[in-house]
């Protein structure tokens, strides 16, 4: 009798239907692993522009093993990174630029100082003061980001995950008297009912307003730091070998990084500026001087890798910044049936895969179980929203 009791309370408890806010590295994720766990489940992923259009699309994606582990994300940093092997075989990895790569960390200095680069051609090495060898194939990968979340969209799709673009969420609607959320109002003003409602707005999670007491609104505590890039195709063929700079440039330091990709393309980003977020991804600028100082730090690093090389994109996004550096992934206090996954700073194509499968147990076991409960700790949302 009391073990048919429990039964019906773990049946009334599965979700009927999810909404995911947000078609980035996160929400992707969310929708894969969800979808994966329950490939019966009722699944909406919302997103106000379109499928990676915003950071997941337009940054490094560069990964790393261990280079968390000086924080509390180890443990969740470790678990993603075997993740994205696990996924680049099931989805076929070299589609998106899975592969793995060597990493250094190089200071270039004027006059030149001619220490050279072992290994590392490309790089002009008579300017080389310092470098060090920070990670190697064992430890270090990349993905194409754009790429890699529209393999995990596409994927959750082949399960019955619908993805709405264009419209953004612009309300939660919460059950007056339980408290419950019990789904979305969009900008158009249609209602998508939901039971569970998943939170993964990257930057902008931080606009939507959660709950109202009295004159006061809760939100998240996420901000947005613009950060320029560029992808190029140089006339020449680069190597797998991930360049992490120092430079001084007219008095100020500067550190690009600088990914070679398997498309014979070399993707180079600068640091983040304070440029207010804009309403929409589709309405990010882009600073002309800032894509200058990457094009100039970029020829000092190896004036051969610009010669005669096309410029192909030059473009800016926000890094989803939460007030504490660590992102939030959890259940929201208080309100059954939230759940948040943002504020993943410069480690979200890293740590995206981990915490899509960490809400999807959370969501459907009610418990985490892929990382220790020491790392569920200090992401989850407990003590940390108001
Ligand atoms: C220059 C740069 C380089 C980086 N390099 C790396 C790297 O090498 N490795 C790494 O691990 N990380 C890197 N990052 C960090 C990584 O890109 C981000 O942490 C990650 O992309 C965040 O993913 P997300 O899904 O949380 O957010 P986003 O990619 O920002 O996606 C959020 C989505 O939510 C949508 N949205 C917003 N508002 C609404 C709404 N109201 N309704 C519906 N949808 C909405 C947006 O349109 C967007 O598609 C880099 C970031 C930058 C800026």
């Amino acid at each position: 009798m009391c073990s048919r009791r429990l039964q019906v309370t773990y049946i009334m408890n599965i979700p009927q239907h999810v909404v995911v806010i947000g078609a980035g590295a996160v929400g992707a994720s969310v929708a894969y692993f969800l979808s994966k766990k329950k490939p019966d489940l009722k699944i909406s992923v919302v997103e106000k522009t379109g499928i990676a259009q915003a950071a997941s699309g337009k940054s490094g994606g560069f990964l790393a093993l261990d280079w968390c582990d000086s924080s509390d994300l180890g443990p969740i940093a470790r678990k993603s990174f075997q993740l994205h092997e696990q996924l680049a075989k099931e989805l076929d990895g070299a589609s998106y630029g899975y592969r793995r790569v060597d990493a250094f960390d190089v200071t270039f200095a004027t006059p030149e100082t001619g220490k050279g680069l072992p290994n590392v051609a490309w790089i002009n090495d008579k300017s080389v003061s310092y470098f060090d060898v920070i990670g190697t194939t064992n430890t270090c990968a990349q993905v194409h980001p754009f790429k890699f979340t529209n393999a995990m969209i596409d994927d959750a799709k082949k399960r019955g995950v619908k993805v709405l673009c264009g419209q953004g969420v612009k309300e939660l609607i919460l059950d007056d008297t339980s408290g419950q959320s019990k789904g979305v109002v969009l900008e158009d003003d249609s209602i998508i009912e939901a039971d569970v409602v998943v939170v993964c707005m990257g930057p902008w999670s931080g606009q939507l307003p959660i709950q109202t007491t009295g004159t006061h609104i809760a939100r998240l505590p996420i901000s947005g730091a613009r950060a320029h890039s560029i992808v190029m195709k140089p006339r020449f063929e680069i190597p797998p070998q991930a360049i992490f700079t120092h430079t001084l440039l007219g008095g100020k330091h500067y550190h690009p990084e600088i990914y070679p990709r398997p498309d014979s393309t070399v993707y180079v980003c600068g640091g983040p500026d304070d440029e207010p977020l804009p309403p929409s991804a589709a309405e990010v600028k882009v600073n002309v001087t800032s894509i200058d100082t990457i094009l100039q730090l970029s020829s000092m690093a190896s004036p051969s890798l610009l010669d005669g090389a096309e410029i192909l994109t030059r473009q800016a996004c926000y890094l989803p910044n939460s007030s504490d550096g660590l992102p939030l992934i959890g259940e929201y206090p208080g309100i059954p049936g939230l759940y948040v996954g943002t504020g993943h700073s410069c480690w979200g194509i890293l740590n995206s895969p981990a915490t899509g499968l960490m809400l999807s147990e959370l969501i459907l076991d009610k418990q985490i179980k892929c990382v220790p409960e020491a790392a569920v700790e200090v992401v989850s949302l407990k003590y940390r929203c108001c």
